[in-house]
Formats: C-alpha cells, sequence, structure tokens
C-alpha cells in the first residue's frame, strides 16, 4: 500500500469546493481538514443515533451509549493503552491538561515541583500556574537556548520535590520533536509522574504510549483529520485510580446524598455531564480513515516535504528561520527583518495560501528567541510539492516587491 498525496486529497470535500480549488492550506498545525467520513459520521450520528448515552435504557440511548464505549475501545488502541478505561474524552487537548492539572495537583504539598519548558503551548503553561498558585508549588523549567529546551539537560533540573514532569511531545511553535526515549531514560528511577502534550505529535506519528513509557498522554482529534470539540488523555489505570475528579455532575457519580457523592469508576468518574457524543461518532471515523492509510509512508511524504520546504526557505536572503528540518512535524517557522509577519500572511491570503501569524500560543518561546509573531507554515499529509512551491513563490513575490 503506497501513498499518495492526490488520492489522500479527495477525501477531503472542501478542497473539492470551487472557492477552494486553489486553496494552499498549510494551517495544519492549528487544524487539520476532515475527511467525507468523518463528516458523515458526526451528520449520521445525528440522523440516526441522537439520544444521550449511559442514562438511559431506550434503543437509540443504547446505541449511542454502544458507539461511544467502542471508540473508546478503538481510541485505546489507537494510543497503545492496556484498556479503555484508560481512556478519558474531554474537549481537546487544552482539557485534557486542565483535567491532569487540577486532578494531579490537590494530591501536591506546598513546596512540591512541576517541572515544565519553555516550549509549552499556553495550554500546558497556564493550567500548572493556576495551581501553582493555588497550592503553592513552585513551577521550574528545563533549560533552554534562546527559548529551545535543551531536554538533554534535564537531569539538571530534576529535584526529590520534582512530583509531576509536564512537557511537549512536539512544539507547535517550531515543530521541534521532543527525544522521548531519552526523556524516558532521563526521567526513569525518579518518583514522579511524566505528562506528555501529544497535541502535535498524534497528528504525524503512530503513538504507542506502552513503548513511549509515559503516565499520562494528551491530544485533539482536530489536529488529526477528526472534529473539534474532542480529545483524548490516556492515563494509566494504576495512577488514575487514586486521583480525584476535577468537575462534578451527572454521569461521574455512583450515588450521590444531600451532602456528599459515591464517584464512578474509570473513566466516567472523569467525565461530568454529557460529552460531545458526535465529535466522539466522529473520532471513530477517524480513527478507521487513519487505520486504512500507510501511516509511514504518510509520514516519509510529509518528512519529504518538510525538509524540501526547510531547504528551499533557507535560500530565501535575509529570511531569519526559526525552526530547521531536523527532527521537525512539519512545520516551518520564520520572520524577515524588514516586514511584519502579518502584512507577509495578508499577501499570502490574497494569493490563496493559508498560514498562521502570531506567537502560536506559545509567547515565553517567541519572546525568549526575540520575536512577538513569525509566519507558521505546517504541513499535513494532503500537502503537495506543487503546494510548497506555491508559497514559496508567494514569499518570494512579497519580498520583491518591498525593494
Ligand atoms: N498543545 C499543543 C502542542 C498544541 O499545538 C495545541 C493546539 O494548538 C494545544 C496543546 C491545545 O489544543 P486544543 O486547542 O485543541 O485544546
Amino acid at each position: 500500500m503506497t501513498f499518495s498525496a492526490e488520492k489522500f486529497k479527495q477525501q477531503f470535500p472542501l478542497f473539492a469546493q470551487s472557492e477552494n480549488r486553489s486553496l494552499v492550506y498549510l494551517d495544519n498545525a492549528a487544524t487539520t481538514q476532515k475527511p467525507a467520513c468523518v463528516i458523515d459520521a458526526i451528520s449520521d450520528f445525528y440522523l440516526h443515533s441522537n439520544a444521550n448515552t449511559h442514562r438511559s435504557s431506550h434503543r437509540l440511548a443504547r446505541r449511542a451509549t454502544e458507539m461511544v464505549e467502542k471508540v473508546r475501545r478503538d481510541a485505546a488502541a489507537f494510543l497503545g493503552a492496556h484498556s479503555p478505561r484508560e481512556i478519558i474524552f474531554t474537549r481537546g487537548a487544552t482539557e485534557g491538561l486542565n483535567l491532569l492539572a487540577n486532578s494531579l495537583c490537590a494530591g501536591l504539598c506546598p513546596g512540591d515541583e512541576i517541572l515544565l519548558s519553555t516550549a509549552e503551548h499556553h495550554a500546558n503553561l497556564v493550567p500548572w500556574q493556576m495551581m501553582a498558585e493555588r497550592y503553592g508549588l513552585k513551577l521550574c523549567f528545563v533549560p533552554d537556548e534562546a527559548g529551545v529546551p535543551r531536554f538533554d539537560r534535564i537531569s539538571e533540573v530534576l529535584t526529590p520535590r520534582t512530583r509531576v514532569v509536564s512537557v511537549t511531545a512536539g512544539s507547535n511553535a517550531l515543530g521541534i520533536r521532543t527525544d522521548l526515549h531519552a526523556l524516558r531514560k532521563a526521567l526513569s528511577g525518579h518518583d514522579l509522574v511524566w505528562v506528555l502534550d501529544g497535541a502535535q505529535l498524534a497528528a504525524h506519528d503512530v503513538v504507542d504510549v506502552a513503548s513511549i513509557g509515559c503516565d499520562f498522554f494528551v491530544c485533539s482529534a482536530h489536529k488529526f483529520y477528526g472534529p473539534t470539540g474532542i480529545g483524548l488523555v490516556f492515563g494509566r489505570e494504576s495512577l488514575l485510580q487514586g486521583m480525584p475528579p476535577w468537575q462534578g455532575g451527572g454521569e461521574m457519580i455512583a450515588n450521590v446524598d444531600l451532602l456528599s457523592s459515591e464517584f464512578a469508576g474509570l473513566p466516567h468518574r472523569f467525565e461530568a455531564g454529557t460529552s460531545s457524543l458526535a465529535s466522539i461518532a466522529g473520532l471513530g471515523a477517524c480513527i478507521d480513515f487513519l487505520a486504512r492509510q500507510n501511516r509511514a509512508e504518510m509520514a516519509r511524504h510529509e518528512q519529504i516535504l518538510q525538509q524540501y520546504l526547510h531547504e528551499r526557505l533557507a535560500q530565501v536572503p535575509e529570511l531569519v528561520m526559526l525552526s530547521h528540518g531536523e527532527d521537525n512535524l512539519g512545520i516551518a517557522t520564520f520572520v524577515h527583518p524588514r516586514c511584519a509577519a502579518v502584512d507577509l500572511a495578508q499577501w499570502l491570503d490574497g494569493r490563496d495560501i493559508a498560514v498562521r501569524v502570531g506567537h502560536h500560543c506559545a509567547q515565553p518561546l517567541l519572546r525568549a528567541a526575540g520575536h512577538t509573531a513569525t509566519v507558521r507554515a505546517s504541513i499535513a499529509a494532503y500537502n503537495t510539492r506543487e503546494d510548497m512551491d506555491r508559497f514559496i513563490a508567494g514569499v518570494e513575490e512579497f519580498l520583491l516587491q518591498l525593494d
């Protein structure tokens, strides 16, 4: 089974619409487009299975409940978890990280340390900052060079008080992959839990939490061709068992009295209220869709594109590259000393080339690198060499008219 980007792209109806036929979509790190099977699964849920889950015994409710629990089993296999009890549905990676920060920090003592990195998305910084304030915890950071974390030096900042290490598996601002094998080695033997923000990694790699060796892994379906409004938290069952729920409400209880409640077992005790059921249906279709692809060839295609993109951009005079093509998740980021990033992005938009401009929810990293905004082009498997050429030609044309 080989991989053809052109054939893959044909499965995404947005690109077939007349207004989008010439669109070069390079904002995939923000969100990907959706294949027809995902869109169909969402509308199919509303057409044929719409009912609330778990609480009712009628036919539609049973069908919806079976669908949700099947997708949970599929998601467990998708991430390499041992059991569906280790899979919690959230609204996305942000909610997953908030869940972990709230629940893990509730058991910590003042002065305990949370270790983060300078390359974190705000979703993996702000929830820990809030918990540090609430519980008197100390936030520590992996050593960095101009904001780029040196995970190879993490041992220098691990102390007997380090309780949680929560870091990105791949930076959304620079595309740099974290060396997870080395990180596992550095963390092994320490009495701490290891949280991985896999929001970018899951979009490009087959994830196997068992071989990665992390305790928790979070991701958002919309980054890997699935719907918005649904994300996954993997947590080791032995750890989740001892963690308190972070939100209360229906679905997450076994018994409620006026003054106290008994919580449900795993994973429901972490899923208060009605979940994004149609999005879960879409996620199920997305997992099937990915299972039908040759993931290794897909990843190779993306790698060839990102290396080509980095090589070509490196030849553009004056462009200051913040990313590089080595161990990169398909993200090229740069600035130009003589123009605002936003002007270039708007020029590209006028030529139907979609890129992102700004701080990419990684303000500390950009600040340490000396910038407030960059242009970011991010690749998905439906992108082609022609997309790269059109993007580079657009950048070159814009810079020519500056002279
Ligand atoms: N972490 C990383 C590395 C991300 O790239 C993102 C989104 O861009 C998030 C977390 C937050 O994901 P979401 O907005 O889907 O919750």
